[in-house]
């Protein structure tokens, strides 16, 4: 059966040989310890689970909910930017829930994108920045994230011809894949570069709860002329171990957020108001003490996979933000090659650079999202299999 032209444009899953490797290993009874996906392995803060089977038992939560979010999600994400960030919202126009920062990205190309229109994403970088605008028609353009510059695509650089097309921009600081934070001056210049070429910004906020050695995540919003350009998509998946419960908001300038209403109206029915109460429990002061104790527990994870690597040879720089680890492979090695060789070698499972981007070639990534036991057990067998 025909797929349709849109969905042809997506790339080949880039995991497929690798994938295959951990299935025969497996199959042949060896213990796997997969460091490749990120997903908390912890459970979600009792808070927000006891909030949301408080509401769940309110019949009041059980009809379709509004695509706008329950005023009180909308003042609980208002309270926690103010308090937070030092960021101003107004709770009735700059504020709206989304079924995850993966959902509200990927229609944030379907109310911005035409046929012919371009969206610059970061290489590497989350694969819906790539994806999401192939699917509508839309192209892609790649903006390389390279160490010499700290992460931060080079805005100067860019073609042109690219930016007459382009539309939106994406941003994503603390950084997936590279753990990189947000440089100095950098989100000024973003604002001046949207302001003098007309496109609109969308930082995915999706770690700036995730952070190390007392570093302070800024908004991208707290930045001078921000909300004039740009909104942010501020995940609670990573930060409060909630991937499952799809909760995230989009914030920031008015009119972007009343389009992406617009289409939401169009696509789907909104956010389970239960989840939405248990979303301004997460989002309480309480709730900010469970992220800072979640990011303690992967501070101390980062510092056993660094040290690890460093004793096997492997140069890397200890993250400040985000559940990765992002390294570069040892001489003589691709992304793939070197990852099926730590597989080969140690039955562990990391992810390869090259599969974030043509950027990320050449670098490997770890997810600090398994247990400490497993964690150490997998660092145990990268320091025997490959020390030396
Ligand atoms: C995990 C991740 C997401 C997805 O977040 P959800 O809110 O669970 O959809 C989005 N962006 C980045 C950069 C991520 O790493």
């Amino acid at each position: 059966m025909r797929s349709s032209k849109r969905l042809e444009r997506i790339p080949p899953y880039l995991f497929a040989q690798l994938e295959r490797k951990i299935a025969e290993k497996k199959a042949q009874g060896i213990d796997v310890i997969s460091l490749g996906i990120g997903d908390p392995d912890t459970p979600t803060p009792p808070l927000v689970v006891e909030a949301l089977r408080a509401a769940a038992g309110d019949p009041g939560t059980h009809r379709y909910p509004a695509n706008r979010g329950r005023p009180e999600f909308r003042e609980a994400v208002a309270a926690f930017y103010a308090r937070r960030f030092g960021v101003s919202l107004d709770p009735a126009t700059e504020i709206m829930p989304g079924l995850g920062a993966k959902e509200t990205i990927f229609n944030l190309n379907l109310a911005f994108l035409d046929p012919g229109d371009a969206a610059l994403a970061a290489d590497p970088g989350y694969p819906v920045y790539t994806g999401g605008p192939l699917l509508v028609g839309a192209d892609p353009v790649l903006m390389p994230l390279v160490p010499e510059r700290g992460f931060v695509p080079d805005l100067g650089a860019i073609a042109a011809a690219d930016l007459e097309r382009a539309r939106l921009i994406y941003l994503n600081y603390p950084n997936n894949p590279t753990g990189a934070i947000v440089p100095d001056g950098f989100f000024e210049e973003v604002v001046e570069f949207a302001r003098s070429n007309d496109v609109l910004v969308v930082h995915d906020a999706s770690y700036t709860e995730t952070t190390f050695d007392g570093y302070v995540a800024p908004s991208f919003l707290a930045t001078p002329g921000a909300k004039e350009v740009g909104i942010e998509v501020f995940s609670l998946s990573k930060g409060y171990n909630m991937t499952g419960w799809r909760t995230a908001a989009i914030v920031g300038n008015a009119e972007a957020v009343e389009h992406y209403w617009r289409l939401k109206t169009n696509i789907d029915s909104g956010m389970f108001d239960a989840v939405q109460l248990a979303a301004v429990a997460a989002l309480s002061t309480e709730g900010d003490a469970a992220a800072r104790e979640m990011s303690g527990i992967y501070q101390r994870r980062r510092d056993l996979v660094v040290g690890a690597l460093r004793e096997i040879g492997v140069d890397v720089e200890p993250p400040k933000g985000t559940i990765y680890v992002w390294a570069p492979v040892p001489e003589g090695h691709t992304s793939e090659s070197y990852c099926e060789m730590v597989l080969e070698e140690s039955a562990v499972v990391v992810s390869p650079g090259g599969a974030y981007g043509p950027n990320g070639e050449g670098f490997f990534r770890i997810s600090l999202t398994i247990d400490d036991a497993r964690l150490t057990e997998a660092v145990e067998r990268l320091r025997s299999s490959l020390g030396g």
